[in-house]
């Protein structure tokens, strides 16, 4: 099963990431204009297109793709997915958008992140016509017909061009990467810190301006729905700040990178209360944590 459904218009459509279950999730608003938030992973975008299946949208029937940023694990499939949805316009923001268009330099840097045998399992963005992009910037709104209509929120911080989106009439949103990862029925959250454009006076910000909007849930990329809104935005901000100083700390002492690494899953595991952390989470909690390393570097 690919398709969960969260509310009245609202899908959860797994993307098994890397073959993994519950690690990288899209949304689906089903209405007159049926609009996908994020992508996935290119290598994952037969799972959009079956999840879609599941709830009866034909990828013709889409209307709008909002990949929330350029990163892989939300737009990677998006180029491979508009082939199959023609009637669609990607929403995206203007800092984002010219890296849907080429997208050479997002792989050249998500080579040296992660190498090229995971970009592989990965799989390689597809470029997207510029016709087909619409550039948003500060906040946007968007029609989706029969009274149902979003707002597009720009949330820096875990990447410049970051966007959330939120459903006006349920106050439901899709958060992207604005909140830390969490996983259902895991009392832990890992602070999403990548490289290469992590910045964490943005991110904290940014929790501040959502919080504003007053959401009645969360919908998390990694992963799932989420009631207890409070708490993801006060740990998110919490935690962000709490690793930053933390590995600030450990890097100065000379640890690697791989040491630091290990002493932060320690801590998400005592937060878990377990000692075997999915494997997806502890490739999160190493990329979190070089892009805290790389904010270091760069701010020294
Ligand atoms: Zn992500």
């Amino acid at each position: 099963m690919y398709a969960t459904k969260v509310s009245d218009r609202v899908y959860m459509l797994d993307t098994y990431g890397l073959g993994q279950p519950s690690t990288v999730s899209v949304y689906l608003v089903k209405g007159p204009k049926p609009t996908l938030v994020d992508c996935g992973y290119a290598s994952s975008y037969e799972s959009v297109l079956r999840g879609l299946a599941e709830v009866g949208v034909m990828p013709t029937d889409v209307r709008y793709v909002i990949p929330t940023h350029v990163h892989l694990d939300h737009a990677g499939a998006a180029g491979r997915l508009l082939k199959e949805m023609p009637n669609a316009q990607v929403l995206a923001h203007e800092k984002g958008a010219p890296h849907l268009v080429d997208p050479t330099r997002l792989i050249e840097s998500s080579t040296k992140v992660f190498g090229s045998a995971i970009m592989e399992l990965y799989g390689l963005p597809e470029p997207i016509p510029q016709d087909r992009i619409t550039a948003v910037r500060e906040e946007a709104s968007l029609d989706l017909g029969d009274g149902l209509s979003a707002t597009l929120i720009h949330t820096p911080g875990h990447a410049p061009h970051q966007i959330s989106v939120v459903l006006d009439r349920t106050k439901a949103m899709f958060t992207a990467d604005a909140v830390g990862i969490v996983y259902p029925g895991m009392k832990a959250l890992i602070p999403t810190t990548p490289p290469p454009s992590f910045n964490p006076t943005e991110l904290v910000a940014t929790i501040g301006t959502i919080r504003q909007t007053k959401p009645s849930e969360l919908l998390v990329p990694h992963f799932g729905a989420r009631k207890d809104v409070d708490w993801v935005f006060d740990r998110t901000a919490e935690l962000v700040q709490r690793w930053v100083d933390e590995v600030k700390g450990l890097w100065k002492r000379g640890m690697s990178l791989e040491e630091v690494t290990e002493a932060m899953k320690g801590e998400v595991a005592r937060d878990a209360g377990t000692v075997d952390l999915p494997i997806y989470a502890q490739i999160s909690i190493r990329t979190s944590v070089m892009g805290i390393i790389n904010y270091l570097e760069k701010t020294a």
